[in-house]
């Protein structure tokens, strides 16, 4: 999967990076994230799309609670 989305030229990965929090305004959402070294890189996109499983911090950064519990 990792191979396909970087064969795509409308797609950028940046792979490696923490994300921690987000905001959310009228026009797009401005995400905070950091490396591997602790330094900080904030992103600014239209959309942020959670696909951090379970425990989702973008979920969490969204306060959107979690449905069901633990199997
Ligand atoms: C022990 C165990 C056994 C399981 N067995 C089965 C099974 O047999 N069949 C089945 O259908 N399902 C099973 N599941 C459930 C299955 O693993 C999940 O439903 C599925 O993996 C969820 O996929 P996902 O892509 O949403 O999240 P995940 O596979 O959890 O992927 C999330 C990704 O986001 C990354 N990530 C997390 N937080 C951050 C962050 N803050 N910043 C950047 N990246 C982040 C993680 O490193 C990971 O790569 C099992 C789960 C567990 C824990």
């Amino acid at each position: 999967m990792k191979d396909k989305c970087l064969q795509q030229k409308l797609i950028d990965g940046h792979f490696g990076l923490t994300f921690v929090s987000a905001i959310e305004d009228d026009e797009g959402v401005t995400s905070h994230l950091t490396d591997k070294e602790g330094r900080a890189h904030v992103v600014r996109s239209l959309y942020l799309v959670g696909a951090d499983g379970g425990g989702s911090t973008v979920r969490k950064s969204a306060g959107i609670k979690m449905i069901g519990g633990p199997m």
